[in-house]
């Protein structure tokens, strides 16, 4: 806490001068600091007479025994929950049984009851409901969300790496003062310590950085959507579900006119079935002409290396792999790709893989149920005549 010694204070207004917040005011002219101080500490610094002190007051330590159970933030959109509620609930599950310990869903507005009977196929044990109807506000979840913390202290919260997740749960982690990894693509419980690893790609994806949070609860993340795969588990019959309601407060000189999510169809590619993706063997930037036309045909959509968003031929919003997007389709077609272990990464869990290359020893063909060993420009117009197109 920052004092003024009146007695040593001789109205100099240096401090004034030097406080970056305009903290520093005079009334009845003794100077007094205002609510914007940050601690910053250039008026203790630049005072002349040593006229200001700092005590700096330890923060309240958690009691980090109180926190249990393994928690997700259930993102929901007219009603129903997103598909990657799902994927977490499944890897929440099993981290919740490696800690023995319970797994719960906090949802904020209200729920269709097929989506509270799906969940329960997913292995959860409660469910907490915090019913609001108007449009996502991160100041007014995260007071639904820091009420739901202090009553249920999660020991584990994990979030969607969503754009909803990513603003919501560093926000909520800085108001419990605890820490948050942002994007895991691994999760773990380190069997000394109980304490959840969190694992995500650092320095442009070339290096993997484990974290814990040793010191305080919850154990925060965000996990990239098409990481884990949804699975369920034996139904839990008998799941509680806990209506909770606190009094928000609406932040003043606030105006939200609408909430838009926009709609592009063409680069939905987490949860897209059928995927062509195109890399360095198209040869140029029109090569994803052909491959559109497929996906055309197929209902699919197109995708990419990061080869060739490095090539500038296509947006970076369609590179898969471990520096861009995880994908789970049904079919997975992979026209002049190499198969370096980066893009693969981002493949692994689709159903089939099908390979157009040209060059028989390429790798993609190593992972590929289906391969073509061939001339993609030659191959694809093949396929789509075939397909009537
Ligand atoms: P290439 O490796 O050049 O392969 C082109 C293939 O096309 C060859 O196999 C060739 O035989 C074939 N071919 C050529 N002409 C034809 C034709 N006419 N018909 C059929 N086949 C043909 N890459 C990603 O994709 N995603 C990532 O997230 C990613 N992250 C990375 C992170 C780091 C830190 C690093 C270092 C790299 C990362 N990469 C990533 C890059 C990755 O290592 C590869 O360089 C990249 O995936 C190769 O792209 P490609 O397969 O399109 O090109």
């Amino acid at each position: 806490m920052i004092k003024v010694l009146s007695d040593r204070c001789v109205n100099c207004n240096i401090c004034k001068e030097k406080c970056p917040f305009g903290a520093i005011e005079t009334i009845n002219n003794k100077i007094h600091i205002n609510s914007n101080c940050k601690e910053c500490l250039m008026c203790v610094k630049s005072c002349p007479n040593n006229a200001i002190t700092y005590d700096k007051i330890e923060k309240k330590k958690t009691n980090l025994i109180e926190y249990k159970n393994v928690c997700i933030f259930g993102q929901s959109m007219d009603k129903k929950l997103e598909e990657i509620t799902y994927e977490l609930l499944t890897k929440g599950r099993e981290l919740a049984n490696q800690l023995d310990t319970k797994l719960i869903l906090v949802v904020i507005r209200e729920l269709k009851e097929e989506d509270i009977e799906k969940s329960k196929e997913y292995g959860v044990d409660k469910i907490i409901k915090y019913t609001y109807s108007d449009q996502y506000d991160c100041m007014i979840y995260a007071q639904f969300l820091l009420d739901f913390v202090r009553k249920y202290k999660p020991d584990i919260f994990l979030f969607p790496a969503t754009d909803i997740g990513r603003e919501l749960a560093p926000f909520l982690a800085s108001k419990c003062n605890t820490g948050i990894t942002a994007d895991c693509t691994k999760l773990e419980i380190d069997k000394d310590t109980n304490l959840l690893k969190q694992t995500r790609p650092t320095f442009g994806g070339k290096m993997l950085a484990t974290i814990t949070i040793p010191d305080n609860k919850p154990q925060m993340c965000t996990v990239r959507q098409g990481i884990f795969l949804a699975e369920k588990v034996k139904k839990n019959e008998v799941v509680d579900i806990i209506e909770e309601k606190i009094k928000i407060e609406q932040e003043k000189n606030k105006i939200i006119i609408d909430n838009i999510r926009k709609q592009n169809k063409e680069t939905n590619l987490k949860d897209a079935e059928i995927i062509i993706a195109g890399g360095m063997g198209l040869g140029k930037k029109e090569g994803f002409e052909l491959l559109r036309k497929l996906a055309y045909i197929l209902k699919g959509q197109i995708a990419t290396t990061r080869a060739c968003v490095e090539a500038g031929w296509i947006d970076k919003k369609y590179q898969i792999g471990q520096t861009g997007i995880s994908v789970k389709p049904k079919i997975y077609i992979a026209c002049g790709i190499s198969g370096a272990i980066q893009h693969t990464a981002g493949i692994k869990n689709s159903n089939y893989i099908i390979a157009i290359n040209k060059d028989v020893n390429a790798p993609i063909f190593k992972i590929a149920d289906y391969g073509i060993v061939g001339d993609l420009y030659e191959e694809i117009p093949k396929i789509i005549k075939k397909l009537g197109g």
